[in-house]
């Protein structure tokens, strides 16, 4: 009996990997990445809602990271399909080192991620998403004795109360257009767009 609902726990496990895990990359897909960072945005409203000092442990930030593989429709032309898989999943490895492992990574469609970095404010995230970019722009995309360079633009933006993860999403995102209207390769604020 208890074999027998370990080995179910274990296919639960299994499943839930294949359902919420993007094969390509490892990193959450885009509804595993909704699943995780919703339950965490709860608790970050309900860490606000007791305030700082009574709930010392609580958590009550939260930032939102979006970033955009730069000009990987060029690389898929010029490389093939295979290269932009290649970039795909040195750039999730990338973003996967950079953060804690307490923060959520997610790919949330084609050459876009998602990161939920959590007790981080704007200005914390920026410092983050600044070396993870830095990360991305330094390190050459290794593949076929090519050494292929790479860059990400970034956007960045905190909870606010009352906020849901469409609306981070929505900040970062337009954070992130602006980096890629600036020339790209760069990290932006939502809190500096004028
Ligand atoms: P920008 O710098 O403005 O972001 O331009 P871009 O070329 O990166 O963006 P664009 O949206 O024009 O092209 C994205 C390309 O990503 C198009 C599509 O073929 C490719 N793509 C999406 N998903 C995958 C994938 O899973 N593997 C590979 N190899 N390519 C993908
Ligand atoms: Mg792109
Ligand atoms: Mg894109």
């Amino acid at each position: 009996m208890a074999s027998e609902l370990s080995a179910l726990r274990k296919e639960i496990a299994k499943l839930r990997l294949l359902v919420y895990k993007d094969p390509l990359t490892g990193v959450y897909n885009r509804r595993g990445f909704i699943e995780e960072v919703q339950k965490i945005l709860a608790a970050v409203e309900r860490g606000r809602a007791h305030g700082r000092s009574k709930a010392k442990f609580s958590l009550t930030a939260l930032c939102l990271v979006m970033l955009d593989i730069d000009n990987f429709k060029k690389l898929n032309d010029t490389y093939g399909h295979d290269a932009g898989d290649a970039a795909l999943k040195d750039v999730a490895q990338t973003l996967a080192d950079g953060v804690r492992q307490s923060d959520f990574v997610g790919r949330w469609g084609g050459e876009e991620f998602v990161i939920a970095l959590l007790g981080a404010n704007e200005k914390d995230g920026a410092l983050v998403a600044e070396n993870l970019r830095r990360a991305v722009a330094d390190k050459k995309l290794a593949f076929k004795k090519k050494k292929i360079p790479l860059s990400a633009s970034f956007g960045v933006t905190e909870f606010r109360l009352k906020d849901d993860l469409g609306k981070l999403i929505d900040r970062a995102d337009k954070a992130m257009y602006v980096a890629k209207k600036g020339g790209k390769n760069q990290v932006v604020k939502f809190s500096d767009i004028p």
